[in-house]
């Protein structure tokens, strides 16, 4: 008999390394394999950015630092925010994190109690409702639909709340679905949720995705409205193609961010010194990296939702952010034995070798999750097969 932990129970494994395994094996066994599945840039971390990192090694900056992050980089995110959001934000406020995905671990811990109910919205990225579930708590979740872009409806997140309630998580640019979330829509949840208490987490991990020129200013919306019980949750991994670094940060009120320090003082303490310093490059270098990675996604973007919606049977909504294609296939389902979003994404790997994720990881049955950060030379080639396994699945036109 087993004896982990009763709170494992319910906790799912990451459905995208699982297609990571299969797509190792098919490129051992020698195959081309066109992948798909990737959550994370393909470009190289910039060059000021490495060179920061080597001069930190050399410069032996390798010891201990506080736990929350060394102080110059708490103020360069400072300062970030007060430049792309009009937001005053003091170090005190700022935690350095393994990631956003120790970023919103930190805050699901210090927040949520056994029992206690979460919002969040789907498709999902799986990580959030799965850390709810980790820390003993109830996710509650509000689907949103492709027929209207994947918007999330304040009225429905807010027919959600409950006595229980003690947070709602937002996740714009979304993971995986590409949508924003407009401000009119955030400033209503937190109308509504400010009188209950209730906290709002924000996770802009894809903020400086974002394709066209809209407004997208939930740091101000919020701290305008609800400050003292705002998280928002950002991440260095997509913006400057740093996933491997692993640093992510916390925005929180003071007494907040003392209670992340204590659980980070007690767990992991800091983040690796080497990344910091590289992520102080970043924050407060050129950007001209990140608009030239822009620039290339949307190209992308576009030539892949150009050549898969040829296809009767796909139908997408073109995303405004993110780096993901996340096209409704159930047109093509229900022939040839393949009845399912997992059935199509396991023949497509067998017959075609090309690697999606299926949409039940999200929660959205009948989508794939298509990453398009990856070449243009691998984007024609995989969309050429998708289209020709698409075909045979058409039921042939009556006669
Ligand atoms: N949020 C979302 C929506 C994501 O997709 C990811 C990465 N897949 C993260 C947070 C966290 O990434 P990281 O821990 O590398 O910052």
């Amino acid at each position: 008999m087993t004896t982990f932990a009763a709170r494992m129970a319910s906790v799912q494994p990451s459905a995208t390394l699982k297609v990571a395994a299969e797509d190792e094996r098919l490129r051992r066994a020698g195959h081309p394999v066109v992948d798909f599945s990737a959550g994370e840039p393909d470009f190289p971390t910039p060059e000021h950015v490495k060179a920061a990192g080597k001069t930190a090694t050399d410069q032996n900056f390798t010891r201990y630092t506080p736990a929350s992050g060394i102080p110059e980089l708490r103020q360069a995110i400072c300062d970030r925010y007060r430049n792309d959001y009009g937001v005053e934000i003091t170090p005190a406020e700022v935690l350095m994190t393994v990631g956003g995905k120790q970023a919103l671990f930190n805050t699901a811990l210090a927040l949520i109690d056994p029992g206690d109910e979460v919002i969040t919205h789907a498709p999902y990225w799986p990580t959030i409702p799965e850390q709810v579930k980790l820390v003993g708590g109830v996710p509650v979740i509000v689907k949103t639909r492709s027929e209207d872009g994947f918007a999330l409806r304040a009225a429905e997140v807010i027919a959600a709340i409950t006595p229980k309630t003690k947070a709602i998580i937002l996740n714009s640019p979304a993971n995986p679905t590409g949508a924003l979330i407009d401000e009119a829509t955030v400033a209503a949840i937190a109308d509504a949720a400010a009188p209950q208490g209730i906290w709002i987490i924000v996770d802009l991990c894809y903020e400086q995705l974002i394709y066209e020129r809209v407004a997208h200013n939930l740091p101000k919306v919020l701290f305008d409205r609800h400050r003292e019980r705002t998280v928002l949750a950002g991440s260095a991994s997509k913006s400057y193609a740093m996933t491997g670094w692993r640093c992510g940060w916390t925005i929180a009120p003071k007494a907040l961010t003392s209670v992340f320090n204590t659980i980070q003082g007690q767990s992991t303490s800091n983040i690796c010194s080497i990344t910091q310093k590289a992520v102080l490059a970043a924050v407060q270098g050129p950007q001209t990296a990140v608009t030239t990675m822009l620039d290339e996604y949307r190209t992308r973007r576009d030539r892949i939702h150009e050549w898969l919606t040829a296809s009767p049977g796909i139908q997408c909504v073109k995303p405004n952010g993110a780096f993901y294609l996340f096209p409704n296939i159930s047109g093509l389902l229900g022939h040839g034995g393949i009845m399912t979003s997992e059935d199509f994404a396991q023949a497509l790997l067998e017959k075609e070798h090309v690697v999606v994720t299926a949409g039940e990881a999200f929660d959205a049955p009948g989508f794939l999750r298509i990453s398009y950060a990856t070449s243009m030379e691998q984007l024609r080639e995989g969309a050429t097969r998708i289209l020709r396994f698409a075909e045979q699945l058409q039921p042939s036109p009556t006669v």
